[in-house]
């Protein structure tokens, strides 16, 4: 029998088999004529995935957290005011991190699952006077998913720079980063890009840029610091050998990959694609009797699902779950942890891979002893795809 599971965790996820294989060839030199190719290819492809046409994309090693530690150092400087929308873990991060180079930092709160409201952040950036403001996208500990669009709109109106951690929705959520007015977004490589962990990748709009060269004060990260980024980005892309850091070589080649097959779907189909197995998803959950997180349908994320266990059913089902197939996550926000688990669905995950989770899921959730009708999660997802 095979034993792979599917990794439907919210990132690492599944790759493409290209995408995996591109990580197994012979690595090259980091200014090897075929290997400046496609990391040229690569910045360009960003673009176009971010919908940023005039952004300045940066791929360096790191994670995620690189992603976000690279927008506070570089658009920060000692007692610049900023403001969290804040949906969970990752906008307590984005806090701290703001914090460490030095920023006054107002967190906007809501309750767990729950988003502040349009209003909540206008009455917020009405009693400060902010140089930036950080969305999370979708925060992976509550798969609360913000309204992006319109928070940007508000910090347009404000003369605030917006900063988007989009880590768990670039390239699944829908986000228009120039037409929205987004001045940074960010995401990593493990996530809906789907390639590996191990890059961090931003696109920086002209203010954002203009504010980094505006600095009164040097970046105190040496590592993050655009002053040596750019112009390697913009070497890469000019197709000239340059030197800052040693690219990831094998990295770079399957993210490059991973974005042709990204813009070969097409940035809209792939917006829904990931809607619709949301949908799916969430059917099958619900037909389960299990709730989810998010207090309303309109703030779920479509890269990711929170379920809550139901009664009598704790994370040790988990092991089942994983044993019949499908390896899910734990919870991550602190004051819910042990209530819930999370499901990732981004990147190439396909209609298949979705009817067996849920299938592992049932099997999982019959060897806890749930009682529920078995397959009925499968035809809540199934009516959804045969529509
Ligand atoms: N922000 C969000 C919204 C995330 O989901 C994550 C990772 N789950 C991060 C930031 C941090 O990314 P990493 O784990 O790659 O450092």
């Amino acid at each position: 029998m095979k034993d792979k599971k599917l990794l439907m965790i919210p990132g690492p996820i599944e790759f493409t088999p290209e995408v995996l294989q591109a990580m197994g060839m012979p690595t090259t030199s980091h200014v090897d004529p075929d290997f400046i190719e496609v990391f040229g290819q690569a910045i360009t492809r960003l673009r176009e995935v971010f919908l940023a046409p005039n952004g300045q994309p940066f791929v360096i090693a790191g994670s995620g957290t690189l992603a976000m530690d690279i927008a506070a150092t570089n658009l920060i400087e000692p007692g610049d005011e900023a403001l969290v929308v804040n949906t969970g873990y990752f906008g307590d991060r984005f806090g701290m991190i703001l914090e460490r180079y030095g920023a006054i930092v107002t967190h906007v709160r809501a309750a767990v699952g729950d988003a502040p409201t349009l209003e909540d952040v206008e009455s917020a950036l009405q009693k400060g006077d902010f140089k930036l403001m950080t969305i999370t996208h979708v925060d992976t500990s509550t798969a609360v998913c913000t309204d992006v669009k319109n928070l940007a709109a508000l910090g347009r109106k404000h003369g605030i720079l917006v900063v988007v951690d989009g880590v768990c929705a670039v390239a699944g959520e829908e986000l228009h980063q120039e037409a929205w007015g987004i001045d940074l977004a960010f995401t990593a490589s493990q996530k809906a890009v789907g390639t590996p962990p191990g890059l961090a990748l931003a696109v920086a709009g002209p203010r954002a840029l203009e504010a980094f060269q505006n600095r009164k004060t040097p970046v105190s990260n040496y590592y993050a610091d655009w002053t040596q980024w750019l112009p390697i980005m913009q070497a890469y892309e000019a197709r000239q050998p340059s030197y800052f850091g040693t690219p990831p070589v094998n990295l770079i080649w399957a993210l490059n990959v991973s974005l042709q097959q990204i813009l070969e779907e097409g940035m809209e189909a792939r917006f829904a694609r990931h809607h619709r197995i949301s949908q799916a998803f969430k059917a099958a959950i619900k037909a389960l009797g299990l709730g989810q997180v998010p207090v309303s349908g309109n703030l779920t994320a479509v890269t990711l699902t929170a379920p809550y266990f139901p009664s009598g059913v704790d994370r040790s089902v988990l092991a089942h779950i994983k044993k019949a197939g499908a390896a899910l996550a734990g919870g991550l926000h602190p004051k819910i942890k042990a209530q819930y688990f999370r499901v990732g669905h981004m990147g190439a995950v396909n209609e298949s891979d979705i009817l067996a989770t849920i299938g592992a899921i049932e099997y999982g959730l019959a060897q806890a002893g749930y009682k529920f009708e078995p397959g009925a999660g499968l035809a809540a997802a199934q009516a959804i795809f045969l529509k």
